[in-house]
């Protein structure tokens, strides 16, 4: 259980300090003249959130860095053949903005992307949204109370406040095998998808078989001539069931609004009641289980190909992936599963452990993200010269998955131990927004220098997820990107979303250092 804190109050208490002494000095003005209120790094499904319930709260001098050249953040990037959400769409959605023409259940890529792009549009954030432009890092400056944001173009901007809105899967993570660099063929990953390359007749190698690949592979193998996946361990797929929406079904969302709520509401209670599977021993365990062998029994008649496709941890220990077309694609004839495991990339394919050669004229990398790196590789410095690296040198941890001790004004969005295994992230992201927009707006409206969140509240709060985390399926004994290497669980939230939502909202700003101006 995470301890209750005894406040409710969402405005008041917070201990109110002098500026702290830090080595960290500059020779800006002591002024807020020429900074924005806050830099919001990243137009992805946070970022937009947090830059709309800013300019609802009045906050309108805010500026969105972000590196791509387009909105959309994740479904900006993931644009290979099948890529979609595996969350229902009228509850993958912000829930100020409805959408009653969502095509089907589950939506495909362009239509998300679409919703996102409508979304900055219509909140009139096309104005504040800087394209092209990374961030190379950020230093905090104790004296004036601004973040200084450095763009890798070398630009600097001011700002009170720092929003990241990152992302916990916005870098992909291509293994570092041997003979990669000498491959001769073409390679890319499935978040850079290389659309201008022509799969029709090729012999395609792809490495991993997580969420991304169950997608585009039954795209892409009746197009190619040899498909081989490259399985180092196996997933339980549920099925995906999907369904377009009817005419009917879109107008009356459209007509009656509240029969689009109770839909989506009807999603979430279905969706939240899943988390019952992710505690070790649950009892909705067996339900997911028995959901997935005979998914895989009435789509896999060979047992023996059976038997490699079944996972040996629990489910949920790696995400469930849900799917209906992928079973049926990897029984054609032109596909092969390869459980060998890799031993090196040659310049004409794959060789595996047993010495078996696979030719390849291209290698699709469906190998995930670097997840467990959060704000990396930009550069983010807090008090007294303290790097966010070095804070986070044994595992990332946040207060609430949102604020760090001693990196003041700043919110991580989407941030560690803020991720599901169970329903909808924009649940969560709305809630964090909710909570940062008071902080911002206490800020701002006590013209306070800074609000840094206490070190023993976070540290309590740490460890009472990490022991709550111990419970988890996600340690039970599988590789997942929800832990770092050295096994700590810094990306998964240990309870039930409702759960989070009662946390953020009796959250006080008791639990930080308020920082008056000198
Ligand atoms: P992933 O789930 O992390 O899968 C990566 C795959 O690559 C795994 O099969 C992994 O094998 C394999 N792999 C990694 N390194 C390898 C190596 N050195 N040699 C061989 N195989 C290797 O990545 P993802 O499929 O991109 O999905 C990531 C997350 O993105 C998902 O869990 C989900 O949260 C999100 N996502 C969601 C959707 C959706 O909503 N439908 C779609 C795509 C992605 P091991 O399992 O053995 O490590």
């Amino acid at each position: 259980k995470l301890p209750a804190r005894e406040e409710t109050t969402s405005d008041v208490g917070f201990t109110l300090m002098d500026a702290r002494s830090d080595t960290t000095q500059s020779d800006n003005a002591k002024t807020d003249q020429g900074a924005v209120t806050a830099v919001i790094i990243g137009a992805g499904m946070s970022g937009l959130c947090a830059a709309i319930k800013l300019k609802q709260a009045g906050i309108d001098d805010f500026v969105i860095l972000e590196m791509t050249d387009g909105v959309g953040g994740t479904w900006h990037d993931n644009s290979y053949p099948g890529s979609g959400c595996d969350v229902p769409s009228h509850l993958y959605s912000y829930s100020f903005e409805p959408k009653a023409d969502w095509s089907r259940l589950f939506s495909l890529q362009p239509e998300i992307l679409d919703y996102f792009e409508h979304c900055a549009d219509k909140y009139g954030l096309t104005p504040h949204i800087r394209l092209n432009t990374a961030v190379a890092g950020a230093r905090f400056d104790s004296v004036t109370g601004r973040w200084r944001v450095t763009t890798q173009a070398g630009e600097v901007i001011d700002a009170r406040v720092l929003i990241a809105g990152c992302g916990q899967l916005n870098r992909p993570y291509v293994p570092d095998l041997p003979g990669l660099e000498d491959f001769e063929g073409t390679s890319f990953h499935s978040a850079r998808w290389n659309h201008a390359h022509d799969l029709t007749g090729q012999r395609v190698a792809v490495i991993g078989n997580g969420a991304s690949a169950v997608q585009f592979v039954p795209q892409i193998a009746p197009q190619v001539e040899r498909l081989s996946i490259f399985q180092r361990s196996c997933n339980w797929i549920i099925p995906r069931k999907d369904k377009p929406y009817s005419g009917v079904s879109k107008r009356l969302f459209k007509w009656l609004p509240f029969l689009a709520w109770l839909h989506r509401s009807h999603i979430y209670c279905i969706m939240e009641m899943r988390f019952a599977g992710f505690r070790q021993g649950g009892w909705y365990a067996p339900i997911l289980k028995r959901m997935a062998t005979r998914h895989m029994k009435a789509q896999v008649p060979d047992p023996e190909l059976r038997a490699r496709l079944t996972p040996d941890y629990p489910v949920g220990c790696k995400r469930i992936l849900i799917s209906d077309d992928y079973y049926p694609a990897i029984q054609r004839d032109n596909v092969d599963i390869v459980t060998d495991p890799i031993d090196r990339i040659t310049p004409t394919g794959v060789r595996t452990a047993s010495g078996r050669e696979v030719v390849a004229d291209t290698l699709i990398f469906g190998t995930g993200f670097q997840s467990t790196g959060f704000l990396a590789p930009m550069e983010i410095t807090g008090l007294n010269g303290r790097t966010l690296d070095a804070a986070w040198a044994d595992g990332a941890e946040a207060y609430l998955g949102l604020t760090v001790a001693g990196f003041p004004n700043m919110f991580v969005l989407y941030g560690p131990n803020s991720n599901l295994g169970h329903n909808s992230i924009i649940f969560m992201v709305e809630r964090q927004v909710e909570y940062m927009v008071r902080c911002v707006k206490s800020l701002v409206d006590r013209d306070l220098l800074y609000l840094d969140v206490k070190a023993d509240v976070m540290a309590d709060y740490n460890s009472h997820v990490q022991q709550d985390l111990k419970r988890s399926v996600w340690d039970a004994g599988c590789g997942n990107w929800y832990k770092t290497d050295n096994g700590k669980i810094t990306n998964n939230w240990p309870s039930w979303s409702v759960a989070y939502w009662w946390r953020l909202r009796h959250a006080g700003l008791k639990d930080f250092d308020a920082v008056a101006r000198s």
